[in-house]
């Protein structure tokens, strides 16, 4: 491969997820799909992770400027947005990876962590693979369940809760029992969740989930109602459907803000960036991520030399490369290094300086 690559020098290489029988037979159905490999992703735009660093582009009347925008100010064509690198992203993007792999791949469907592995994508965030024999086979809409499952769609309350008791010997109060926060899966998720927000008393989060009378009724018996969860009885079903605890969990969970891009995870048939391989678009490794808390893509995953060259930038915020800082830049000529001129070349924001001795 090696030598296929140094010859045919790729733009970018990608691999397949699927396992087939006769990978070289064509067309596409003679190769016989075997299974293929559960790949999650988390691109930053994907995510809805924008920042105040990336650049918006209108190619049809040449305006741009900083943050994220759907449509060009001064003409209204649809505009492209270019991410730039911003730590407090990565560090969120790095968190959903985190609860991904550890609370769902790991404790709930019980992977060994031999069978997982992280990789950067090369551009805008990170590739989740699942390489386990046992989920090789399941069909699209297994993996439809599982997606379901991680963002907490499928979750159905009356499967989470049981009969009706008092909360005490001798209480008035009626309770339904239910998960305790050392409960598995998503019922102590539930649990947790809610206990979380018990504390936190935050009027604006919970009335952003149900009408006012129960926002009353939930603050002002906040303590009470904890008391009760932490041992797994659900107080007050009448004045608290049991439906708004497991909204509060939805909408508090790790992953409720990822939206499972059905060409993803399900997708049986999907090409994913090889790993350790150059991403045209930035110069940046797809590198396989050994230690997600310390790996800094912008850091660890650069490829291409520090001898500077000159390019001239059209526009580019204030951004940190390998413990650098650059920028802003705006219709300017600078001398950059390789891996920066590159990447503010990949992403359409600069030009080869025709001036340049390089
Ligand atoms: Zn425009």
């Amino acid at each position: 491969m090696n030598r296929f690559l140094r010859e045919k020098v790729p733009f970018y290489i990608s691999y397949s997820v699927g396992y087939f029988k006769f990978p070289s037979a064509t067309p596409m159905e003679n190769k016989i799909l075997l299974g293929s490999d559960l790949v999650f992703e988390f691109d930053a735009d994907e995510v809805g992770l924008f920042s105040e660093k990336d650049v918006w582009i209108c190619d049809t009347c040449g305006a741009a400027g900083f943050g994220y925008r759907d449509r060009c100010p001064r003409c209204g064509s649809p505009v492209r947005v270019e991410i730039f690198p911003d730590e407090e992203r990565e560090e969120k993007l790095k968190a959903m990876v985190d609860a991904l792999i550890k609370d769902f791949l790991l404790d709930d469907f019980g992977l060994s962590p031999k069978e997982v592995s992280i990789n950067f994508s090369g551009n805008r965030g990170y590739h989740v693979h699942v390489r386990s024999p046992d989920l090789r086979e399941l069909s699209k809409e297994a993996r439809i369940e599982i997606a379901e499952y991680i963002t907490g769609q499928s979750i159905n309350p009356s499967h989470l809760f049981g009969e009706a008791v008092p909360c005490g010997r001798g209480s008035p109060l009626l309770c339904v029992k239910g998960p305790s926060p050392s409960s598995r899966g998503w019922p102590g998720r539930v649990a947790r969740s809610v206990l979380r927000v018990l504390r936190e008393k935050d009027p604006s989060f919970l009335s952003g989930i149900v009408d006012e009378k129960v926002v009353k009724v939930i603050l002002s018996n906040a303590s009470l109602y904890a008391s009760f969860i932490e041992r797994g009885l659900w107080p007050a079903p009448k004045l608290v459907p049991l439906s708004v605890w497991v909204d509060i969990a939805r909408k508090t969970a790790p992953l409720s803000g990822y939206i499972i891009d059905t060409n993803t995870s399900v997708d049986i048939h999907r090409l994913i960036r090889l790993p350790n391989s150059i991403h045209g678009t930035t110069g940046l490794i797809a590198k396989e991520v050994k230690n997600l808390a310390s790996f800094d893509p912008y850091r660890d995953a650069i490829a291409l030399p520090s001898r500077e060259v000159t390019v001239k930038v059209r526009i580019a915020p204030e951004f940190s490369m390998n413990g650098k800082t650059f920028g802003p830049f705006e219709n300017e000529e600078v001398q950059l290094p390789l891996y920066v001129a590159y990447y503010l070349i990949g992403r359409g924001v600069a030009e080869w300086s025709l001036t340049s001795k390089e």
